[in-house]
């Protein structure tokens, strides 16, 4: 069986307060136990190390993004190599706001990829179609392009957990129906088992993310092949600790 996993992108939120409050917030809330559910909080790089050294040992923490390859004159970049470092276990990568706002290509996002499992991160691997894409029917068609670019550098997959965040249901309150996000999961898995290998298809966790909230993650969690969250907006506020419920 795959581990539901929930992971909350802080995105670029909060202030020193906001971020203890938070922090706070999680240390206190009563969750399923690790065996049921694996929750990290990906907080901005600058409140990584505050962030790791006072959430409860239960949870982790991963960075939003870091270099594509080994650290050196790379003004403004955070290598893998630091994150270790800092024994950050994971990083969020291929996220579509750096895809559409910093030009992320699906080959750069493989690169990145590969180079953070080389280092010993484990990767939240983001995909997923702009509303265009899917009027135009080429949902599956983008999504596969970009695992493909992925999945072609991945090794042990153990590592990797697939983020499926359709960029219209992201921070737009339109999540994609039940549905939707099955249709998605299951293709993907399919496309898994086609281009790995069926135990990788069986394992890897396939997680939604966009406009998950407390009132819908129950209905989307019971979808069989939706293995948890990547939560933006609603990680910032205690309805994070619903979605985490939503394990059981
Ligand atoms: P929202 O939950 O705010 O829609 O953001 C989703 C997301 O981008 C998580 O990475």
């Amino acid at each position: 069986a795959r581990k539901f996993f929930v992971g909350g992108n802080w995105k670029c939120n909060g202030t020193t307060e906001e971020v203890k409050k938070i922090v706070a917030t999680l240390n206190d809330a009563q969750v399923p136990p690790q065996d049921v559910v694996e929750v990290v909080v990906s907080p901005p790089f600058i409140f990584l190390s505050l962030v790791k050294s006072t959430l409860r040992p239960d949870f982790h923490v991963a960075a939003q993004n870091c270099w594509v390859k080994k650290g050196g004159a790379f003004t403004g970049e955070v290598s893998a190599e630091m994150l270790v470092n800092l024994s950050i276990p994971w990083v969020i990568l291929g996220h579509s706001e750096r895809r559409q706002l910093l030009g992320e290509s699906n080959e750069f996002v493989g690169e990145k990829t590969a180079y953070a499992l080389s280092q010993g991160l484990k990767v939240i691997a983001c995909v997923g179609e702009t509303l265009e894409q899917r009027e135009a029917g080429a949902t599956l068609e983008v999504v596969a392009a970009q695992t493909k670019a992925i999945a072609e550098r991945v090794s042990n997959w153990a590592d990797v957990v697939i983020a499926y965040e359709p960029v219209w249901a992201i921070g737009t309150g339109k999540v994609a129906t039940p549905a939707q996000a099955q249709e998605v999961h299951c293709e993907l898995r399919k496309w898994l088992h086609a281009n790995t290998s069926p135990e990788v298809a069986a394992t890897t966790r396939i997680i939604y993310g966009g406009s998950v909230n407390g009132g819908n993650c129950k209905v989307l969690a019971g979808q069989p092949d939706v293995d948890g969250f990547l939560v933006g907006g609603a990680s910032l506020k205690p309805e994070f600790i619903d979605i985490i419920k939503s394990a059981e």
